[in-house]
């Protein structure tokens, strides 16, 4: 099996993220579906692994200012709420694939 990982990662104008994998699958991910998603300390209750992020308080308009690498297991977001301590690791953004194939 070969690791997964994104050939390509690029920000689609202020509203999308998108991510073309080594298997040649796309990815297209609205920021605030990421935000969402955010399994930080302040998103995640760490003992009980319970969301505390109010899903719903996520403002569908959120954009990111910047996506940065984080070595070759992660990504790390600047949302446009100051948000910027969730890591995404690329195993977890290709389970969070929003498009039909893999939902
Ligand atoms: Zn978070
Ligand atoms: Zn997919």
């Amino acid at each position: 099996m070969t690791l997964l990982l994104p050939k390509e990662i690029r920000k689609i104008g202020t509203t999308d993220l998108k991510i073309t994998w080594n298997d040649l699958h796309q990815s297209l991910y609205p920021f605030p579906y990421l935000r969402q998603n955010c399994r930080c300390a302040f998103c995640i209750d760490e003992r009980s692994g319970k969301q505390i992020l109010i899903k719903d308080n996520v403002n569908p308009n959120l954009e990111a200012f910047k996506v940065t690498p984080v070595g070759q297991y992660a990504l790390r977001i600047d949302f446009s709420d100051g948000h910027n301590t969730g890591l995404y690791t690329l195993q977890h953004l290709r389970q969070l694939c929003p498009c039909k194939e893999c939902s």
